[in-house]
């Protein structure tokens, strides 16, 4: 009733993502929490990968027209695309400001308290303190990842860029327990290009009004910690988002999920199965995808795996499968294009989870007690698979070649080894504490309600 009581005050929130999936569900899913405590919400999103109005109809939504086609956001990858659209929105993004703070639009909708933005859309400062709103970053990354990235000019001036691989096993002097092997990569022509995004990021977030972090605080003190120190601005790790309890569950899969899988696992025995995904982005070559095939098959584990359409280079889907392949798997493997993936992670068959590593997997696997096998490939994957495997202990890194014999030791490892046991109930430790932090009282909580004072503070 409070809640309401509020959102007839007109206390409207502006919120904006950059337009990937694991970027879209968290903001999605803190838009919801926002709404949940009575503030009104406006999405503005870019017309490529726009987030599907009529899963919440509670919300209202103004696409960015005239930014970005669909044809050529396809052409490029996230970090160019990324900073297309840093360029290309700021008129876009001025004007529809305007509009949403113009005198007229304040009568009809109420005040706006501010704008709420992805870490990586870091033109939005300028604009914000031009309009003259407030404006909120939410880092839909790791606080352990985005310290790392804070570090990018010293780790440069360390020499420790471009990295080289004869430095792979090297200890990184000011960031333990990484090692050069886990420094965040990005596969593209230019790796200047994304240096070069995250140096400019992490300046913008210094000069906003605060930094909102789907994380906890028990699972990341040591870099919230640092975090505080070396950035004036407020944090708030106010996660894991997709835990909160909140009436009706909204859909921000750009992909439909095929939910048949949950009928195989309901057939299969509790914590056989292996799940297998590598999230929206990653791709990996015909070779890779082969051994994958094959480790699976001869671990004789039974498997889900989530295989999106342009994940193998050059194939649509499932072409380069030998013959056969699919037939005589029969019942020990189910291979879907998209899955329900908080569904299947919560599925009582599920024993293991093999991730490339990206934030939202990672917590998603925290929070249902499901151990990891990591596999990450670029960006802040490494650094999320290094604490997961050498930090929290919940999972092992497959480190060797991708080869199907690697892969078929790594799973007997992590499904019924000595290790397995342990590594269990490390992951059981820290589901409890995802848990317990959402609760009265607990970390996420209590951030949650500082972040609503700070909100409801703050003017336009
Ligand atoms: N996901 C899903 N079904 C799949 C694969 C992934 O629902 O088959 C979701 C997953 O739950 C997560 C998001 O897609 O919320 C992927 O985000 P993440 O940060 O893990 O990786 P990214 O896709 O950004 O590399």
């Amino acid at each position: 009733m409070e809640e309401e009581k509020q959102r007839g005050k007109g206390n409207r929130i502006i919120l904006m993502p950059s337009p990937f999936q694991g970027h879209i569900t968290p903001l999605l899913q803190l838009a919801n929490i926002l709404y949940s405590k009575g503030f009104s919400i406006t999405i503005v999103h870019t017309v490529f990968n726009s987030p599907d109005p009529s899963s919440y109809p509670h919300f209202s939504f103004l696409p960015l027209h005239g930014a970005l086609s669909e044809t050529e956001a396809s052409k490029v990858d996230a970090v160019h695309l990324t900073e297309v659209i840093n360029v290309r929105c700021v008129q876009p993004l001025k004007e529809c400001l305007t509009l949403l703070l113009s005198h007229d639009k304040v009568k009809e909708d109420g005040c706006v308290s501010c704008f709420i933005v992805d870490a990586a859309l870091y033109f939005t400062q300028g604009v914000c303190d031009e309009v003259g709103v407030p404006r909120i970053v939410l880092r839909t990354g790791g606080a352990s990842s985005f310290l790392v990235f804070a570090s990018f000019p010293l780790l440069r001036e360390k020499g420790y860029f471009p990295v080289q691989e004869s430095r792979s096993e090297e200890v990184v002097v000011d960031l333990p327990p990484l090692k050069v092997k886990d420094l965040p990569v990005f596969q593209s022509k230019e790796p200047e290009a994304f240096y070069k995004l995250v140096c400019r990021f992490v300046d913008e977030c210094k000069k906003s009004s605060g930094i909102i972090w789907n994380t906890f605080e028990e699972l990341e003190s040591s870099a919230l910690t640092k975090l505080r120190q070396d950035f004036s601005v407020p944090i708030y790790p106010i996660g894991p988002f997709h835990k909160y309890s909140l009436a009706g569950s909204n859909s921000t899969s750009l992909l439909t999920p095929d939910k048949t899988c949950i009928s195989w696992l309901d057939k299969q025995e509790q914590k056989s199965v292996v799940y297998v995904s590598f999230g929206s982005i990653v791709a990996i070559s015909e070779e890779e995808f082969l051994e994958i095939a094959w480790g699976l098959v001869n671990s004789n584990q039974p498997f889900l795996w989530a295989i999106r359409p342009g994940t193998i280079r050059g194939s649509e889907w499932l072409e380069p499968l030998p013959s056969g392949f699919l037939e005589n798997l029969g019942k020990r493997g189910y291979i879907v294009k998209w899955a329900p993936q908080e569904q299947v992670l919560k599925h009582p068959a599920v024993g293991a989870f093999w991730t490339h590593n990206g934030w939202n997997s990672t917590l998603e696997s925290v929070c249902e007690g499901v151990p990891m096998i990591c596999m990450p490939s670029f960006g802040d994957q490494k650094i999320n698979a290094k604490y997961a495997s050498d930090v929290w202990k919940v999972g092992l890194q497959l480190e060797n070649k991708l080869e199907r014999g690697e892969i078929e030791k790594v799973i007997r490892k992590l499904m019924l080894g000595d290790e397995a046991n342990e590594i269990r109930e490390n992951v059981m430790n820290l589901k409890e504490k995802a848990n317990v932090c959402l609760k009265k009282g607990g970390s996420s909580y209590c951030f949650l309600d500082s972040l609503v004072s700070e909100i409801l503070s703050l003017k336009s």
